[in-house]
């Protein structure tokens, strides 16, 4: 085996495009009739089928996951279109990255990870039992692990580097950055997409506990979503048949890893060494999840 590097597999190369970016998980080519990735207009957005864990690109990748990721964002774009809009132009992708790429309109995007959270676990329990308050949202006493919050809250995060956790920031930080208006303009957003996303998967048997959303600008100042949206890489999604306030929700995607790297794989998590493999078994187990969350949700077959 090739010595583990936490960074996971390399774009691959498409006729047509030019890798400009790779994330955890996605990415990012302009056409090569760009002169930069800062003047293209479209970009082409793949989402790969790595996976990362503890802030670590894993060796393994889960096969399908992108495929997933793509197909549900999608579904979520089309439910969502009478709140907000979106970047996709199409999914006229090459034959290489089918199912997994999008063509999008390159957008100005703001440097915040717009977080709501429905129900208390995580960060924002932390940031909680630390100081009342989650983001300096302050919250009653006494909530335990996994409350419902009501309303939700908007909980932002500045983005990390590579490799770094995303740090939990206040409103007026927010503001700070981008200004008042804006802040307040994707504040209110985060909250009504969350909600209306809430209710949706409710119907379905899932609790969306929390998610992330990404804004952008369009060239002339329309706020749309970008990114992926409201998977399970974005989201936690409970169980709602098994759920129970109280004690630590299985999460409906990446708990085999997690279970698996923290237990019998004997990797020490607070070291800055890579994670190892995963076995085939966990990997079979966490693609089913994958796909058991897409079918889950809109009521309809994974494509094989
Ligand atoms: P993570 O989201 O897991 O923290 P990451 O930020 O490293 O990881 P990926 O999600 O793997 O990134 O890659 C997607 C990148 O593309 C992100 O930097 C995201 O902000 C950016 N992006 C998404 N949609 C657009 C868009 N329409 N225009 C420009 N950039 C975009
Ligand atoms: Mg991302």
């Amino acid at each position: 085996t090739p010595a583990a590097t936490g960074l996971g597999s390399q774009a691959p190369e498409l006729p047509g495009w030019t890798h400009v970016y790779s994330g955890k998980v996605r990415d990012l080519y302009i056409p090569d009739t760009a002169a930069d990735a800062a003047s293209a207009e479209q970009l082409l957005m793949v989402a790969s089928d790595r996976i990362s864990a503890y802030d670590w690109v894993l060796d393994s990748e889960i096969p399908d996951k992108g495929r997933v990721l793509t197909g549900l964002s999608l579904w979520w774009f089309d439910q969502l279109s009478d709140v907000i809009g979106n970047h996709v132009i199409s999914s006229d992708v090459p034959q290489a990255v089918a199912g997994r790429g999008l063509i999008v309109k390159n957008l100005s995007m703001l440097p915040i990870e717009c977080v709501a959270r429905g129900y208390l676990t995580g960060s924002g329990m932390a940031d909680y039992k630390a100081t009342g308050s989650v983001c300096g949202i302050q919250l009653p006493a006494g909530l335990i692990e996994a409350d419902r919050l009501e309303p939700a809250i908007f909980t932002p995060a500045t983005k990390a580097e590579l490799g770094d956790h995303d740090e939990n920031v206040s409103f007026d930080q927010v503001a700070e950055t981008i200004g008042a208006d804006q802040a307040g303009t994707i504040r209110d957003l985060t909250i009504e997409i969350y909600q209306r996303a809430e209710e949706i998967a409710r119907k379905r048997g899932i609790i969306l506990a929390d998610t992330k959303f990404e804004f952008g600008t369009l060239s002339d100042g329309t706020i749309v979503l970008g990114d992926e949206v409201l998977t399970p890489d974005s989201s936690r999604f409970w169980d709602a048949s098994s759920y129970e306030s109280g004690q630590p929700q299985a999460s409906f995607d990446k708990q085999f890893v997690r279970d698996w790297l923290t237990g019998e794989s004997g990797w020490d998590k607070s070291s800055d060494i890579p994670p190892p493999a995963l076995p085939a078994e966990v990997v079979e187990k966490t693609r089913a999840r994958y796909i058991e969350a897409f079918e889950k949700l809109t009521g309809q077959k994974f494509p094989a």
